[in-house]
């Protein structure tokens, strides 16, 4: 089974989904992370990653779609859980291309929600503790805007076309996991 887990920055998605990888054997796909890594290195790429992902902007679909694809071919799974895209809707298209392509599709979406102003005081105190260079209060705030007008019209297609869980994110790390685990049993028990 794949998933797609959806939410404002700061709703829990990397945490979650390390929970649900643990839990069902899925491999953790997360952008975030993937980009991250690329960035440390001392080449051309790593330094137009910075330059887009430091300031909260996004890279390029062209740029995302193949350490995505290359991620999938590196690690072969039963199912992966797909932090971090999409991110628009140009690239849900892109995804389910990739994922027919390989004979795959996405089974569940779930959105984590939370609110605003939670987000903005989780990645303050996360900025703090893990100095992550996008979690300042002048990105985080761009990060929300970006997420409002890219990324919640994505939320709506999902929601006409029927595929979205929305989890409440507002509770313990353990408490929504409960809530997923729960939406992940109903739906391979179906
Ligand atoms: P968050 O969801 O908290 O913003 P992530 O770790 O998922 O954090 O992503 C960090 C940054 O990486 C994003 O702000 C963006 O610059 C870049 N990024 C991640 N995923 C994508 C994507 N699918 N398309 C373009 N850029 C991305």
């Amino acid at each position: 089974m794949n998933i797609v887990i959806l939410g404002r920055p700061g709703a829990g998605k990397g945490t979650q989904a390390k929970l649900i990888e643990d839990h069902f054997g899925l491999v953790h796909l997360s952008t975030g992370d993937l980009l991250r890594s690329a960035q440390s290195q001392d080449t051309n790429l790593a330094r137009e990653i910075s330059q887009r992902i430091d300031r909260g902007n996004f890279v390029s679909d062209e740029l995302i779609m193949s350490v995505v694809e290359q991620e999938l071919s590196r690690r072969p799974s039963k199912g992966y859980i797909f932090d971090g895209i999409p991110r628009t809707e140009n690239q849900a298209q892109l995804l389910d291309d990739l994922l027919e392509k390989l004979g795959l599709s996405a089974g569940v979406v779930i959105e984590l929600r939370i609110d605003a102003e939670t987000a903005r005081q989780r990645l303050l105190d996360r900025g703090q503790k893990e100095h992550r260079k996008d979690d300042n209060a002048e990105t985080i705030a761009h990060r929300l805007e970006v997420y409002k007008s890219e990324t919640e019209p994505l939320i709506r297609h999902y929601q006409t076309s029927g595929k979205l869980t929305q989890i409440d994110g507002a509770g313990s790390p353990k408490a929504v996991f409960g809530l997923i685990r729960e939406l992940i049993d109903q739906t391979s028990a179906s």
